[in-house]
């Protein structure tokens, strides 16, 4: 499952795999964790050569419970610190490194490997990561539809309310995500697209099941 942030892709992909009795990873998270990891090493995160060394010394834990959204650091539960401003803002950067996809995308295949079935969400599963997945989804809405979730969603984990700087993020991050020379955010050939911008979570998930169990 892929596409933009803001799309309700977290917590479709997550029930879907509940309701599929499947496995669910988040790559999105793995990124995020990596990004973390290089702002503790005080590496500037638009240094490509310097956040490529950083990465090959990550000690990344995840588990692909659907049910559980902990995430460690060498040990460190860092769950929330990876949602906060600085990690989203540096991000991009950081998962435009060929170096960090190539770690990153080999852990992801292991973490597949080892699963019968397993629901997967990130920007480049369909088109990089598992070519061959037997259902490829692509979740889409508008940006301002994005934004506003996303802000309510701040609002609500007591990150302040602040909509205009949420969409300009969301524009920023869609504009590096989709730009960017490798492993660009792009719904792959053969992915059913679903535009949630007017579409409840439990539709979303509704037409999604009628999708994988046709
Ligand atoms: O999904 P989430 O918003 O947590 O992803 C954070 C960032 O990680 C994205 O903006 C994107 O830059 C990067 N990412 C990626 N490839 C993935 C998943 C996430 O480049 N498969």
């Amino acid at each position: 499952m892929d596409g933009p942030s803001g799309t309700g892709k977290s917590t479709v992909a997550r029930r879907l795999a509940t309701g599929l009795a499947a496995q669910y990873l988040d790559t999105g998270a793995m990124y995020r964790i990596a990004t973390l990891h290089v702002l503790r090493s005080g590496v500037d995160p638009s240094d490509p050569a310097a956040v490529a060394a950083a990465t090959k010394a990550l000690e990344l834990t995840i588990g692909t419970d659907p049910a559980s959204d902990r995430v460690l650091l060498a040990g460190e539960d860092v769950t929330d610190e990876i949602r906060g401003g600085a990690v989203t803002q540096a991000v991009s950067a950081v998962s435009a490194v060929p170096e960090v996809r190539t770690i990153l995308v080999d852990k992801q295949r292991e973490f597949i490997a080892r699963t019968e079935r397993i629901v997967v969400e990130g920007r480049d599963i369909g088109t990089v990561v598992m070519p061959d997945a037997d259902v490829k989804v692509y979740l889409t809405a508008s940006a301002a539809a994005r934004a506003q979730r996303r802000n309510t969603q701040n609002i609500a984990e007591g990150r302040g309310d602040d909509y205009r700087a949420v969409l300009a993020d969301v524009e920023r991050r869609d504009h590096l995500d989709s730009t960017r020379a490798v492993s660009p955010l792009r719904p792959a050939d053969d992915s059913v697209i679903v535009d949630t911008s007017e579409l409840g979570i439990d539709d979303v998930i509704g037409r999604l099941l009628l999708v994988v169990r046709d």
